[in-house]
């Protein structure tokens, strides 16, 4: 196998990925981008994506991963798709890193491998998501406008996202199935008391109806009573969490949730490692905070490989 010494590589090509691609080769740092599947991550999920600053109509998610990556390229990133199969750190402070076409060494590190999202596995899930079955309330709750929409989870998430609901209908209707809510005191307390919500515990999801094309309905268990019911709504936003993938570099510290700590520059527990977008910790997750993300871990990366070069030169 060869070895090569690029200055970053970037683990992962969702936006923040390809945003800090795009920010270390514009830098001027030779930049291997590492992606398993195609580049694009959960945009490539996104049919209408509405919230985009500068566009002043929806953009396809696809479209948009589209240019991201030709934006990359053009300022000369080099991608890879394969899968990192280890990661090691040397006495210099450089890392090697073995993927599945080399071995490379290099002074820093940008982890963009994002969090993979829980999914409830129940049966109508996986036929109607984009079609009444949504894991983003921001994304796609202004498509329900006024409708009837039930929420599924008992954290931060599930209540922020009930809150940001309940802006746009006053039916909506959260199930948990603990007697209490995870979420924060305050977050919990303002969707107990909002008028336009209502909460029912011990209660859980059996499946998710439709007419073929759309939502149209939810069976319910209800814990306390051990009885199903079926209820009519438009859509169905699952929020029961998301399984940060972290597992390349076992030593970072990890928040309570497992999500990867960092600084405001994006550096982690461990010099010459920067974490973006979905894997790191981060109350608001967007496709703008992670092409922000993106280009700050870029910006302070080159800084790091600067400082580390000069030392090591010295
Ligand atoms: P969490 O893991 O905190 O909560 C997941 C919720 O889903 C729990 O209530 C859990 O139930 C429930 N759940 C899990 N699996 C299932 C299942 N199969 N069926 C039904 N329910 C299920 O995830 P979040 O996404 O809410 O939060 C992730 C991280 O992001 C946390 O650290 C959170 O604090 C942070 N965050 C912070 C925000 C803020 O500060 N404003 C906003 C959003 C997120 P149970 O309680 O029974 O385990």
């Amino acid at each position: 196998m060869s070895e090569k010494q690029p200055d970053i590589i970037i683990i992962g090509g969702g936006v923040a990925g390809l945003s800090a691609a795009q920010y270390a080769a514009r830098a001027g740092l030779n930049t291997h981008l590492f992606e398993e599947m195609a580049p694009g991550g959960l945009l490539l999920t996104i049919d209408n994506l509405e919230n985009y600053p500068g566009f002043d109509k929806p953009l396809s998610g696809f479209e948009l991963a589209d240019n991201f990556t030709k934006q990359a390229e053009q300022f000369g990133a080099v991608f890879h798709y394969g899968g990192i199969k280890g990661i090691e750190r040397n006495d210099e402070g450089y890392y090697r890193v073995t993927s599945e076409d080399g071995v490379y060494t290099v002074p820093a590190i940008i982890l963009a491998t994002g969090a993979k999202r829980r999914e409830l596995g129940v049966p109508g899930e996986g036929e109607y998501q984009g079609r009444g079955v949504s894991y983003c309330a921001t994304c796609d709750g202004p498509f329900f406008k006024g409708k009837r929409m039930l929420v599924v989870g008992g954290g931060d998430s599930a209540c922020t996202e009930a809150l940001y609901l309940s802006k746009l209908s006053d039916q909506i209707v959260v199930v948990h199935r603990k007697d209490r809510f995870r979420a924060q005191r305050s977050i919990a307390s303002n969707v107990e008391h909002n008028d336009h919500i209502e909460v029912r515990f011990m209660h859980t999801v059996n499946a998710i109806k439709g007419n073929g094309k759309q939502v149209t309905g939810v069976s319910l268990h209800d814990i306390a009573t051990n009885r199903d019911y079926e209820e009519e709504f438009d859509a169905v936003f699952v929020f029961i969490g998301a399984d940060p993938r972290v597992d390349l570099i076992p030593d970072l510290e990890l928040d309570e949730g497992g999500y990867i700590v960092t600084n405001e520059l994006m550096h982690t527990s461990m010099p010459g490692i920067f974490a973006v977008g979905d894997v790191r910790n981060t109350p608001f997750r967007q496709v703008v905070t992670s092409a922000s993300d993106g280009a700050v871990a870029a910006h302070a990366a080159s800084e790091y490989i600067d400082e580390l070069r000069g030392q090591a030169y010295v």
